[in-house]
């Protein structure tokens, strides 16, 4: 990390051009899909990079970050909290995290079960916070009727028959709101096929509820996809910092 005070000018130069890329991508897929560019929140997922990139990225206009892990997150957002930005939580979640993640979340997009509600709900209340809340769905292919467990396992998200009763749970909730869905496409899978799943399951929410009105879909390689099914939120990593090297913990 600690990076050089002359590399700061060119990381600065990078960043910058990798946002402009990205603006373009999605000021290009709302223009295909007669969509208001204004619609869709560029969320940056800066998981793996620093703090001083997350200051740049805010210097640059980004006014919305992600991570995935609450060790990597919590210091960051610390590192950052004289900047004017919302925290968004997109991980897998253990409940015993909960409490760390609601001194500095603003949204969690990875809520997928009715124990993390609960959890969320007590830790935001202790923290005098309201955190934002999007039921992440699992749009993994259940196989011969069962969900294969190896599918739910790995990222996380509710069985979509889940999400009246998770919606039910976090509307109730204290200092939660409920705000929409979240889902990553299923890898090998076509993003099409599983972002208009996406978008009949929050559209189903919505009759219910219409205040939870974000669908956060769509990452660095599928982000078109994304905004062409209804994407109000694309979470960006790769093309906007680069490739990340693998975490040895
Ligand atoms: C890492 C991550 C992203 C960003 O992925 P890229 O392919 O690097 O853009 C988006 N969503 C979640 C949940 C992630 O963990």
């Amino acid at each position: 990390m600690g990076e050089p005070a002359n590399g700061s000018a060119e990381r600065r130069e990078e960043l910058a051009a990798n946002l402009a890329e990205v603006r373009k991508r999605i000021e290009a897929a709302c223009a295909s899909a007669g969509r208001d560019p204004d619609e869709v929140t560029l969320v940056a997922v800066t998981k793996t990079f620093p703090a001083s990139d997350v200051r740049l990225l805010a210097e640059l206009g980004v006014t919305d970050v992600a991570e995935n892990r609450d060790q990597e997150a919590r210091p960051k957002a610390e590192a950052c909290a004289d900047l004017p930005l919302r925290w968004h939580f997109v991980g897998q979640l253990q409940t015993n995290k909960a409490r760390s993640v609601a001194a500095y979340a603003d949204v969690v997009q990875s809520v997928d079960r009715l124990r993390l509600v609960r959890a969320l709900s007590g830790a935001a209340v202790r923290a005098g916070r309201t955190l934002r809340c999007l039921i992440q769905v699992s749009l993994d292919e259940p196989r011969g009727g069962e969900r294969a467990p190896a599918a739910t396992g790995a990222r996380g998200g509710a069985d979509p028959a889940e999400v009246p009763a998770l919606a039910d749970a976090i509307a109730a909730a204290d200092g939660l709101e409920l705000d929409g869905v979240m889902a990553v496409a299923p890898l090998g899978g076509d993003p099409s096929v599983a972002f208009s799943r996406l978008a009949e399951i929050a559209a189903d929410l919505r009759r219910d509820r219409p205040e939870a009105a974000v669908i956060s879909a769509g990452m660095s390689g599928d982000l078109e996809e994304a905004v062409a099914c209804g994407a109000t939120h694309v979470r960006v990593g790769t093309a906007l910092l680069g490739g990340r090297r693998a975490i040895v913990r």
